[in-house]
């Protein structure tokens, strides 16, 4: 209405200045019909990518997300299984949509010709009503802008301004995020080296996006999923397919691995690995698909500076960024091995229901588990079947990757002495409990990775293998060890294979857990949904889930351990309500006012 009237206004001012000024009634319908149905259409298109970025992301889109996917939109919907068709359909149908209700605006009310009729004349009360009218105008465009709701739920505001970082869906309590972040700049100006260790090998780390170890045959799938891997056997060091991310998703999965911390304890810019190690003379580069900048937000917070990626932001816009096979292009820029060591981290997104296909799949028919139809389906035998193929065609992408990488980096010298580490950020649901995707619960699908540790030159044992249930945040502080570098004081404790004795925490929005290893086969999982109380106690044996019968539960004295663990970190995540939980950004607890923080890209990365 606001706007309506303000035209309305406008047209009067005009029509004054220029007098005799006449417009053909047909003029301004046409005009009319155009300008309201062209904002509908871009409004409504606008919301319904909105629509769509939720459900698949879980946030609303960046401009520069949603460009990107826009500009590679064949891709796109190759990717998702859907056709064109549908596609140029809807968009048909948006803009019979819109163009009717314009036709049925413009006839309510059209403003230029409104602005042919009789004027009344100009009255002290209407000057007055105009005045009045700028300036409630004028408050409520300030009010509008400084209101909390709008920087942190508001569409076209995050889509504008994209929160710094914002853990996903995991909101920090700002007053506690900031005495973390103090502790960890205490810590980051403490640390000291220690003596360079002799022999400082490569680090090579592969993230596998939702990679589930269930689904790989190194681990018992029955389908050959990961024949090189299997084959790689010889160089393993460790494999276990019992280790827990700190949550399930990819922020706080990727953050709990390269800092040594859960959840719960992770600081904005946490002490990484990759930081540790330039105190050692490491090298570092970022060979990331998937889009860490606009969704992950991960880049700035922690993968140091743009300087030591290779795929930089240029590049990055060429193609569609989940495609894995541009790696092996930025892999050939990589210099030739030499006294320097390197650490090198790949993100791969071959698993990952937006990952580009590019090997013939070996299981169909497929269904990617991301069309928004297969949620509605999910209790047809045929969908879950096509979406488990679909999966399984990914991770066998995955071995395939790996394999050209590896070779690559033998060619250029990286693997004479060498740790290639290959894990994931979090599993994935594939219809189990009905449900898909991941960033749901703690469903064991969606929170269990496979950890892989391979040596180079090939280790004199066969490989140690999981008896412990262990955790991302433990395998930084354990690879420090492995590599005879000082571990930074807030890391926690870790080695491999995993001791028995820690508490594992883990974490997804409203559900928080522990799991505690109770002997080499046994372990219990307890989670909370803090929005029910619900309590659940789970039974693992083997590393299999089991049916928990009165026999077999925890004693009281592990309970009340599981209890207490699990008090320590809720505490320090914001149980603030919901809708404001998943808005508040870490970044907040340094901003003087929440606005004012917003957008800011102050830090250059995780630099010592
Ligand atoms: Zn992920």
């Amino acid at each position: 209405m606001c706007i309506v009237y303000t035209l309305y206004l406008s047209s009067v001012a005009i029509r004054r200045l220029v007098l005799n000024s006449k417009t053909s009634k047909a003029f301004a319908k046409t005009f009319c019909v155009l300008l309201y149905g062209s904002y509908l259409f871009v409004a409504l298109l606008y919301y319904l990518l909105v629509l769509s970025s939720k459900a698949y992301i879980g946030e609303v889109a960046s401009w520069h997300l949603l460009f990107g996917y826009v500009g590679h939109i064949n891709t796109t919907l190759e990717v998702l299984g859907i056709p064109l068709w549908l596609v140029i359909l809807s968009l048909c149908i948006l803009l019979i949509v819109s163009v009717t209700l314009a036709v049925l605006a413009s006839t309510w009310i059209c403003w230029p010709e409104l602005s042919q009729r009789k004027l009344p004349p100009i009255s002290r009360g209407l000057l007055f009503l105009a005045f009045a009218h700028i300036i409630g105008l004028i408050a409520g465009s300030l009010a509008f802008a400084n209101g909390y709701w709008v920087w942190y739920s508001e569409p076209l505001s995050l889509s504008s301004f994209p929160r710094v970082i914002s853990m996903q869906n995991h909101a920090v309590d700002a007053g506690k995020l900031a005495a973390l972040d103090y502790r960890e700049e205490m810590a980051r100006q403490a640390y000291t080296p220690g003596p360079v260790p002799s022999s400082r090998p490569n680090l090579i780390v592969f993230v596998v996006d939702g990679l589930r170890p269930d689904h790989m045959s190194l681990f018992g799938y029955p389908r050959q999923t990961t024949p090189y891997l299997e084959q790689r056997r010889r160089n393993a060091w460790f494999l276990s397919d019992r280790v827990y991310s700190s949550c399930a998703e990819s922020f706080c999965g990727i953050a709990s691995l390269l800092s040594g911390r859960f959840l719960h304890q992770l600081p904005s810019k946490p002490i990484t690995i990759h930081e540790t190690l330039k105190h050692y003379g490491y090298e570092r580069r970022f060979l990331l698909s998937g889009d860490h900048d606009n969704f992950y937000q991960l880049a700035d917070a922690l993968y140091g500076a743009r300087a030591e990626q290779i795929d930089t932001e240029e590049k990055r816009s060429m193609r569609y960024i989940n495609n894995d096979h541009a790696l092996l292009g930025f892999s050939d820029q990589l210099p030739d091995a030499s006294d320097t060591p390197l650490f090198i981290h790949y993100h791969l997104m071959s698993a990952h229901s937006l990952g580009e296909r590019f090997l013939e799949p070996q299981y169909t028919p497929e269904l990617n588990h991301s069309r928004p139809d297969v949620s509605l389906r999910a209790e047809e035998p045929s969908v879950l079947k096509a979406v488990r193929n679909r999966y399984d065609n990914g991770v066998i992408q995955t071995d395939w990757m790996i394999e050209q990488l590896l070779i690559k980096l033998q060619q250029k010298g990286y693997l004479e002495n060498a740790i290639v580490l290959i894990t994931a950020d979090h599993g994935e649901l594939l219809g189990d409990n009905g449900q898909f995707g991941h960033a749901k619960a703690l469903n064991e699908a969606e929170i269990r990775v496979p950890l892989i540790m391979l040596r180079y030159p090939m280790p004199d044992s066969s490989p140690k293998t999981a008896c412990h249930f262990g955790s991302l945040a433990q395998v930084s502080p354990a690879l420090a060890k492995l590599i005879g570098i000082k571990p930074p004081v807030v890391w926690e404790q870790g080695e491999i294979p995993f001791p028995g004795n820690p508490l594992l925490h883990i974490r997804q929005r409203n559900h928080v857990g522990v799991v505690i290893n109770q002997d080499c086969s046994q372990a219990y999982k307890l989670t909370i949904d803090l929005n029910s109380g619900e309590e659940r106690v789970d039974l693992l044996i083997d590393g299999q889930l089991q049916p928990l019968e009165d026999s077999s539960q925890p004693n009281a004295e592990t309970l009340e351990r599981m209890r207490e663990a699990i008090d320590i970190a809720r505490n320090s995540v914001s149980e603030a309500p919901k809708r404001l939980q998943t808005k508040i950004s870490p970044m907040d607890a340094n901003a003087d006012s929440l606005p004012a923080k917003r957008g800011s890209a102050e830090n250059d990365g995780a630099e010592p």
